[in-house]
């Protein structure tokens, strides 16, 4: 159970997969290469037999004189004359007349001097005669023709030998009449010297398959021992220890790659896990402080208020905790349904310089009570496509922080411009400024410049203010631009693309001058 279990993961690992597809191209490729070199030996070998036949054919064309013998023949057969006299000529009749066979236009074939019923013992022992209708169809193919080309063929003897043949017609030399001439040549030498190109084929492409298999499996297994590694050490990282990395090779290749890929998602999981922390951590802090304030306040209802006088105000201050009690769980839920997706933007098209010069308004009254003036600019229209609730609540978080960290006899001013590419918000105030080291945080939920806010108290902020500004703004497909000079002033800039523009990403940028 356990082997067949061991098997089947060894044969869906990649190792396996990885040799299996080098060794099915390792047979195709050496099949194909075997098969292709057989058929070009095949075609370079029959060619050297063609040549040999056709100068053989050549050497016969001159050498070719048939004699009729009417005093021993009285059906007028014909025999292969040659001088015996001339050497040369004996020798290459005699060798020719060994694979040859002649025959006279009506197909009865022609004896030798010795009168024996073939002409060639060498060729109709083997291949036998060709028959009389097969003689007289090439004969009358090749007459009709001016420049008739030979008929070849292979043919097998009794024997079991294969034999390329030439036949075709032939001018006897003399009396100029017509002759079929067969000329065949035994290829017994090429087909061994094919028949031992196979074998060795046969016998070395095995050999050649599983030292090639050995190979790629040693490679696989080479190549695939550091993504072990890496698997391994991937393992040992869990959520209590998100710190640890994957060691990088160094080697620059695809693995290094998947390394610093895999190492920069522990890294972006490190960070949400650390602002999970943080957030559940400031949370039960934020939640804390006013629980305990309700806790003291009817602690001194108890215990030590006498007077109904003193029991009001205890109980209103406790009541005043409950309604920041209630403000922080309600905005947090507000966020964190923004946040994970679930709060769905009502765009509708409006003109957005009616909706900050209400809020402006609205602000008119706070403005005055702080002795601050607040000025606004804006064009008569301003169109674009935004969720009136958000962007409002954008402008109004925007605008009391500017008041509530601006003292009196200041000046917030709230500019509205709209570009062809952009709208951009603007809210700048010359109130006390971010310094420089806080100026990244201060979009973090809970996060309120330490010394700057205001008396802690029901009237202090929550810290939550500016991640409802920095959501709106990136649901909206904007960006935020903040810069600040402590003691000078800040100033915040939401750039919302244009109606009709493609959305953008969103981005903090954020900047500091430091007092000079
Ligand atoms: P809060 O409810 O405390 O205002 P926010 O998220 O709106 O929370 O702001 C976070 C912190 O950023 C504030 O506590 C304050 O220290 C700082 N801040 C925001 N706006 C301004 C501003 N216009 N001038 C100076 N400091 C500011």
């Amino acid at each position: 159970m356990f082997r067949r279990l061991h098997l089947r993961r060894i044969s869906r690992g990649l190792r396996f997969r990885l040799t299996a597809s080098y060794a099915l191209f390792f047979t195709v490729f050496l099949i194909g290469v075997a098969v292709l070199f057989r058929e070009r030996l095949d075609h370079i070998l029959q060619k050297q037999e063609q040549d040999a036949l056709n100068d053989q054919w050549a050497a016969m064309k001159g050498y070719l004189r048939i004699e009729k013998k009417h005093e021993i023949d009285p059906d007028e057969r014909a025999i292969w004359y040659y001088d015996d006299g001339d050497p040369d000529e004996t020798r290459i009749v005699l060798e020719i007349k060994n694979y040859s066979f002649v025959a006279d236009a009506s197909g009865k074939p022609i004896l030798d001097e010795n009168d024996q019923p073939a002409v060639s013992a060498g060729y109709t022992d083997s291949l036998g005669l060709d028959p009389p209708p097969v003689v007289q169809a090439t004969i009358n193919a090749a007459r009709s023709l001016k420049n008739p080309s030979p008929v070849w063929s292979t043919r097998w003897s009794a024997d079991g030998e294969r034999y390329l043949v030439r036949a075709g017609l032939v001018w006897d030399q003399r009396h100029q009449l017509p002759y079929y001439v067969a000329l065949g040549m035994p290829l017994s030498q090429y087909g061994n010297i094919l028949r031992g190109f196979t074998w060795i084929f046969i016998g070395v492409i095995p050999g050649a398959l599983v030292l090639g298999t050995f190979l790629g499996w040693f490679m696989a297994g080479r190549a695939l021992t550091p993504v072990l590694a890496v698997a391994q050490a991937a393992q040992r990282i869990s959520g209590s220890n998100l710190s640890l990395r994957i060691p990088n090779r160094e080697a620059g290749d695809e693995l290094d790659y998947l390394i610093l890929t895999f190492n920069r998602m522990i890294e972006r999981l490190e960070a949400s896990f650390q602002q999970m922390k943080q957030f559940s951590a400031d949370v039960s802090h934020e939640l804390r402080t006013p629980i305990t304030a309700i806790r003291g306040q009817l602690e001194v209802a108890l215990f030590t208020a006498k007077t109904t006088d003193q029991y009001r105000e205890a109980m209103f201050n406790a009541l005043q905790d409950v309604d920041r009690l209630s403000q922080i769980v309600r905005a947090l839920l507000l966020l964190s349904q923004a946040e994970s997706g679930q709060t769905i933007l009502q765009k509708s098209r409006l003109n957005l310089s009616e909706v900050v010069e209400d809020l402006v308004e609205q602000f008119q009254i706070p403005a005055e009570e702080a002795r601050i003036t607040l000025t606004s600019e804006m064009p008569p229209d301003c169109p674009a496509e935004v969720d009136r609730v958000q962007i409002e609540r954008m402008i109004t978080n925007l605008l009391s922080n500017a008041l509530k960290f601006t003292d009196k006899g200041g000046h917030v001013r709230v500019v509205l411009q709209s570009f062809p590419d952009r709208i951009e918000i603007v809210v700048e105030d010359d109130g006390r400024g971010i310094a420089p080291e806080f100026l990244p945080h201060i979009f973090d939920r809970f996060y309120r410049v330490p010394g700057s806010g205001t008396a802690p108290g029901p009237e202090q902020g929550l810290g939550l203010g500016l991640s409802f500004v920095a959501w709106i703004a990136k649901a909206h497909h904007g960006k935020i631009e903040v810069e600040s000079t402590p003691g000078k002033g800040t100033r915040f800039a939401i750039i919302l693309p244009a109606c009709g523009t493609g959305p953008e990403t969103m981005e903090l940028a954020v900047q500091s001058t430091t007092l000079v």
